[in-house]
């Protein structure tokens, strides 16, 4: 490495960076207006998203990247969703129950100014429920005035209230301080299971894809029953179904099951309850209603999974409907809406005749295999020769920037860290995923490439 120009600490700073596997998530949950999502945006430390945001505007984006003291995760804003039909209680909790679960630790955030309010004591009572670590967040602290209102917090039960002016930024410093003592380095949920145990699947789709439907088709009738009934208290949220010969923790099934009718906040919400189960799921089915149009709502659930980094595996429901013309016309519609996503495996399926049922499995495990593929950097370097003396980068300015060398840091999904002689474009960067997809596989997972520029 030396030799190309790279120092030795660079390279291996960079490869750390790269090959950092799934990311813990932080949750941020309270009653409406406390300030989440003002605390969000400065955790992201972006003026981005979320307040700006008008009410009743949906919002599929509840996962953000963060970074503190030098440290990776990630954020799930609960921020977006109003009151609804269910009343303020029951929303605040769902909300919060779904985050929560999602979740490897917790901010609760409460208004100092107003103070523990009864929606707050029943966060509090989930929040016990849920044994996860909880960092308490007094917010609208604004100077040390409002400290005293801060104290009060104690009365929660939750520890020490740190308080926080979200908006002007003071306290949020200690507060990350006491939230990453608090959060594991990995999402212990999620990849915490031992070597052999059930693989996590998220089965995620819009609202009358089937979901439920194949759900009870897979997990057979008899146990659906047993389940529906365990459902009305939402517990247990994964479940254990045998396919193909092996068990499969399906996560977040009380959410599929779930028959809530919500009016007002209904896709936010839906879209809360996708993220969590992908951030818990290892691979992620995106069941997609083949009788009707591929939706905008289709592409950002398959998008969801995509930029979580899970396996990916996209099954067509309802095949049962279809006649020659429609399926004439999505396979039309697939190529120009899920260009993107062509390396995910496909399954037609109908979860009503059951038709294709047994293809789920492989499907699954073939994206499951893409997601742990790892080359070893012998291999990936004498391809990468080959590659750039066959097809050069365009010279710019006079220059050819070059590919020298690379590695893969990571997998789960696949992380590569290219080291190049100068900037290399957007264009060439796609070049290269896809000979990389065309020589290693990779089918149904994400690859991530991240290039270095010697200085
Ligand atoms: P959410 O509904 O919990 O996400 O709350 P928002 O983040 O939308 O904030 C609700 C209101 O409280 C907005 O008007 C914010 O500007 C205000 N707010 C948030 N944090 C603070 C703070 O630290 N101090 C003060 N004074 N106002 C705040
Ligand atoms: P979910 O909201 O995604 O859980 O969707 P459901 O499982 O509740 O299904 C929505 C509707 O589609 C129900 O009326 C189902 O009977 C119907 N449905 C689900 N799968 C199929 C299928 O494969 N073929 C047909 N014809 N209908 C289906």
């Amino acid at each position: 490495a030396a030799e190309e120009g790279f120092d030795i600490e660079e390279v291996e700073g960079a490869i750390e960076a790269a090959g950092h596997g799934p990311l813990p998530v932080l949750a941020v949950v309270g009653r409406p207006n406390v300030g989440k999502s003002t605390l969000v945006n400065r955790i992201i430390g972006r003026r981005e998203a979320v307040v700006e945001d008008k009410p009743g505007v949906t919002r599929d984006r509840v996962t953000y990247e963060a970074e503190w003291a030098g440290r990776r995760f990630k954020v799930v804003d609960t921020g977006g969703w109003e009151q609804d039909v269910l009343g303020i209680d029951a929303s605040v909790a769902a909300q919060a129950e779904y985050a929560i679960e999602a979740a490897d630790a917790v901010v609760f955030v409460v208004d100092a100014k107003v103070g523990a309010t009864d929606t707050d004591e029943a966060v509090v009572r989930l929040l016990r429920k849920a044994g996860k670590p909880v960092v308490l967040c007094a917010n609208k602290v604004d100077g040390p005035s409002g400290e005293a209102d801060a104290a009060y917090l104690w009365s929660l039960g939750l520890g020490e209230p740190y308080p926080v002016s979200a908006l002007h930024g003071r306290g949020t410093g200690d507060m990350l301080d006491k939230v990453l003592e608090a959060l594991p380095e990995a999402p212990a949920q999620t990849f915490g299971t031992a070597v052999g145990g059930p693989r996590r699947v998220a089965l995620i789709g819009r609202p009358n894809v089937g979901k439920s439907s194949l759900l009870n088709k897979v997990a057979g009738e008899e146990r659906v029953v047993v389940n529906e009934l365990a459902g009305t208290t939402r517990d247990p949220v994964d479940e254990l179904i045998e396919l193909g010969g092996k068990t499969w923790k399906f996560v977040d099934t009380a959410g599929i099951r779930k028959r809530v009718h919500l009016q007002q906040g209904a896709d936010y919400y839906a879209s809360l309850r996708t993220a969590a189960a992908v951030e818990k799921a290892e691979v992620a089915v995106v069941l997609i209603d083949a009788s009707e149009s591929i939706s905008v709502q289709d592409q950002r659930i398959v998008t969801m999974a995509v930029e979580a980094g899970r396996a990916l595996v996209v099954a067509y429901n309802k095949w049962d409907t279809l006649d020659e013309e429609r399926r004439y016309y999505l396979e039309r519609e697939i190529e120009t809406e899920f260009g993107q996503v062509a390396w995910a495996p496909r399954v037609n399926v109908s979860a009503q005749t059951g038709r294709h049922m047994e293809k789920l499995v492989p499907a699954i495990e073939t994206a499951l295999a893409g997601w742990e593929t790892r080359v070893p950097t012998g291999r990936l370097n004498a391809f990468l020769g080959e590659l750039v003396a066959a097809h050069p980068h365009p010279v710019r300015g006079g220059k050819q920037p070059r590919i020298l060398f690379g590695t893969q840091a990571g997998t789960k999904p696949p992380r590569f860290v290219l080291f190049a002689s100068g900037f290399i474009e957007a264009g060439y960067r796609r070049f290269i995923e896809r000979r990389l997809r065309e020589e290693f596989g990779f089918e149904g997972t994400p690859i991530h490439i991240s290039v270095r520029v010697r200085e």
